[in-house]
């Protein structure tokens, strides 16, 4: 969607820099125990935090569409195709994490059927880019997800809904993480990386 333009981490991201410090220096624990050869490109691994917990279901669903979706697309073949996923609440001291990405699923995750569509031109998810560089945070509002999908859902099962929220998120992530990968805040006029995302591109073909 979109990548914001940021000279100073402001307080908005102050958790995702303490974060990725930690990550890093866990990350530098782990190298330093188990060091990777040279010429050895570290394994991406993608963790994701959700502001409100998810269901056992719901993370599998999730993991489930984002290895589907990176598998499924000429777009997507930039990425790395053995690329691990993690709960944020999973994490260990310790853990070998490789290139890591950290994702936040904001608001509710959870789609609940809706009259109508209430979100229109609303960020589904962005990036940040401070002083030229876009960090590897992704971040998903899960919320104006569920508003732009709600009158599909009101004709689904709640078994349904939930993967189709899961693909959503995941279409999601995918496109801000093409942002990280290429460092380049351009979109295309139609496939994961367009601009703006409406039902058919949350959906993904389903
Ligand atoms: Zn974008």
């Amino acid at each position: 969607m979109n990548v914001r333009r940021m000279h100073a981490l402001p307080g908005h991201s102050a958790r995702a820099a303490l974060i990725l410090s930690l990550l890093l220096s866990l990350f530098s624990a782990a190298q330093a125990a188990s060091p990777i050869p040279a010429g050895h490109t570290p394994r991406t691994t993608v963790i994701v935090f959700s502001d409100r917990p998810l269901q056992p279901d719901q993370w599998r669903l999730l993991f489930a569409g984002l290895r589907s979706g990176l598998a499924g697309g000429a777009e997507t073949q930039m990425l790395d195709q053995g690329a691990d996923f993690i709960r944020g609440d999973d994490l260990v001291p310790g853990l070998l994490l490789g290139f890591p990405i950290v994702v936040f699923l904001h608001g509710d995750c959870t789609l609940a059927p809706a009259a109508r569509r209430t979100a229109y031109g609303v960020p589904l998810g962005w990036v940040h880019r401070v002083d030229g560089r876009i960090d590897p945070f992704v971040h998903v509002d899960c919320t104006h997800i569920g508003e732009v999908l709600g009158p599909q859902a009101a004709r689904m099962s709640k078994k349904r809904r939930a993967e189709v929220m899961s693909t959503a998120i995941a279409r999601v992530i995918l496109h801000e993480w093409i942002h990280i990968v290429t460092q380049s805040p351009a979109h295309a006029s139609d496939g994961i990386e367009k601009a703006q995302y409406g039902v058919a591109d949350l959906m993904g073909g389903q």
